[in-house]
């Protein structure tokens, strides 16, 4: 299955929802970033948590940014979102390795640890929209559940999953997001709750072919459900060499200065995608020249 996200909404607009299945984008970030079973579904959750609450995004150059800061070996991890479904991201510590859970399952919580999620909207305003609360078990979906409650007042349910094969290449991956509207009544939140007793965790609906309509047709069961959108989403990184130089620059001459006393050229990856950028001498010395000119 094609990577997708999509919006629907249920009991006449009393319930807004987003599901998405990211395997390509969650394999992806492994393969860039090299990344431990663990860690892969801790950032295949992030990931996933980031395409949907990107898709809310309404302007073209709007950015959404999920910062988990932690005391798990984790370290922390980054991902951010704009609203067409492009999705980057990446953790501190990629190689964790950690005895699974008690339940067989891949430790998340243990990975992660306690901390701080931070939400940031970058809209193009001065300041960007910053939301922050702290972790609550360090799973994903959970902690952003208790933020969307405490931070935006929004009554939501989050299910969120990464399955991995035997190879530890990533099997299935994706999520779903409901928000109670604030004018829902007391009938149509019951029936949500029902609903979500009901249901099986994420990666093994999508596991048995249950597409991500399927699944908010499950989540939204006898909600009169109507899907409003449709959107492709991908893991999706737009470094360049330009930008890297502008970074570069970014460290100061004297560090350039080192580099070219050394007289070996450098590589320097991107944070978000791994991808590695090669500057020889002369080409810092170059930059070096501009940087002095600017
Ligand atoms: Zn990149």
């Amino acid at each position: 299955m094609k990577d997708y996200l999509v919006k629907a909404t249920a009991a006449n607009a009393q319930v807004r929802a987003f599901s998405a299945t990211t395997r390509q984008m969650a394999e992806t970030a492994r393969k860039n970033h090299d990344t431990s079973p663990v860690v892969t579904a801790a950032l295949g959750r992030l990931l996933t948590a980031g395409a949907m609450m990107g898709s809310m995004l309404k302007g073209e150059a709007d950015l959404l940014t999920l910062q988990i800061t932690c005391d798990g070996p984790i370290g922390g991890m980054t991902v951010t979102a704009d609203g067409r479904g492009r999705v980057k991201g990446y953790a501190k510590n990629p190689q964790v390795i950690l005895p699974a859970s008690s339940q067989g399952k891949l430790d998340v919580g243990g990975a992660v640890g306690s901390g701080i999620l931070r939400v940031i909207q970058d809209c193009g305003l001065k300041d960007p929209y910053v939301g922050q609360t702290a972790l609550q078990t360090g799973e994903i979906a959970e902690d952003l559940t208790y933020y969307f409650a405490t931070s935006e007042q929004v009554p939501s349910s989050v299910g969120l999953g990464v399955l991995m094969e035997r190879d530890n290449t990533v099997r299935q991956a994706g999520g779903f997001l409901v928000q109670l509207l604030p004018f829902a009544e007391e009938e149509t939140i019951s029936r949500l709750e029902q609903n979500l007793q009901k249901i099986r965790s994420v990666t093994s609906m999508l596991d048995d072919g249950i597409t991500p309509e399927g699944l908010l047709e499950l989540v939204l069961e006898g909600m009169d459900m109507q899907i409003t959108d449709t959107m492709d989403v991908e893991f999706a990184c737009s470094c360049s060499k330009e930008r890297v130089e502008k970074a570069l620059i970014s460290i100061g001459r004297e560090e350039i200065d080192k580099m070219i006393a050394d007289g070996e050229p450098i590589e320097v990856k991107c944070q978000f995608c791994s991808r590695g950028y090669r500057f020889t001498v002369q080409e810092l010395t170059d930059i070096l020249e501009k940087a002095r000119k600017q």
